[in-house]
């Protein structure tokens, strides 16, 4: 049995707001083209062939999944794959209105797919009117508090420019083995175009060309010259690795336990 904790299919660059600790940089690029339904099927196809088993299958745009007018042909594409995960994520800044296909699709699912709203306070009404809609379509969903005091995860982490920080061998070592993404999640596996990552750094640094592309820090799923065993491997490498080439373009504070290196979530940049 080969499993993972997580994947994430990452359908769209595309965001209504402009945070300025975005852990995607969404807001300082121009976004690719949506994700197309056909380029989901192959991507979890060579995925599910690949691993066995995951805990939780999730949704998630680099940007806002709501606004990507094909999500509940999405939704039905992982939901081929429904007896290989646990749990399905989605989440939602909770500001965009879902039209009436999704919150059916989202109500019919109800017994897996769990929406994470999460919830800036830029806009409460939108937020108030998001859960009233899930509560008539028998959503099931979840609310985490990113404002005010206490918010969830103490804020945000600032993962930092993708600037080199030309670290040592041991810094980085060191940075690899403490961070959440091994540490706690054992991998936050995604794919945006075929390329399996084991984080958000590495995916997003070498779709925007801002961390250098090394083949072995990823798995290309759609690489058909490649068996499954050779797949897991390169899986099962990445997870042992010492570090991975994007360690060197991060800040590393991603699961510090240092309270004083959260920040307030979803602060807006100025237009
Ligand atoms: S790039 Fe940053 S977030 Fe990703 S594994 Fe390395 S230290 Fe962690």
């Amino acid at each position: 049995m080969f499993d993972l904790s997580r994947f994430l299919l990452l359908a769209n660059d595309r965001c209504n707001l402009r945070c300025k600790l975005c852990s995607e940089s969404i807001p300082n690029h121009k976004p690719e083209p949506d994700m197309t339904v056909e380029q989901a099927r192959k991507i979890l196809k060579s995925f599910f062939e690949t691993v066995d088993h995951i805990g939780k299958m999730h949704i998630s745009g680099g940007g806002e999944p709501f606004l990507h007018a094909r999500l509940p042909e999405l939704i039905e594409e992982c939901m081929v794959y429904r007896k290989q995960f646990d749990e399905f994520i989605i989440f939602t800044n909770s500001t965009i209105t879902p039209n009436q296909e999704l919150l059916d699709t989202l109500g019919k699912y109800s017994d897996v797919i769990t929406v994470r709203m999460s919830c800036y306070g830029l806009y409460p009404e939108k937020e108030r009117n998001l859960q009233q809609l899930f509560e008539a379509n028998h959503v099931k969903y979840h609310m985490i508090k990113y404002s005010g005091e206490d918010q969830d995860y103490g804020g945000w982490v600032d993962y930092g420019d993708y600037v080199k920080y030309n670290r040592s061998e041991d810094e980085l070592k060191r940075m690899f083995a403490e961070c959440a993404t091994k540490r706690d999640l054992n991998g936050n596996w995604r794919s945006r175009d075929g390329e399996l990552h084991i984080c958000t750094r590495s995916q997003r640094g070498m779709q925007l060309g801002l961390v250098p592309r090394v083949e072995k820090d990823y798995v290309d799923l759609l690489d058909e010259s490649l068996s499954v065993e050779q797949k897991q491997e390169k899986i099962k490498a990445i997870l042992t690795a010492d570090y991975i080439t994007a360690c060197d373009y991060c800040s590393g504070d991603y699961g510090t336990r240092d309270k004083r290196k959260r920040y307030p979530a979803a602060e807006q940049i100025e237009k």
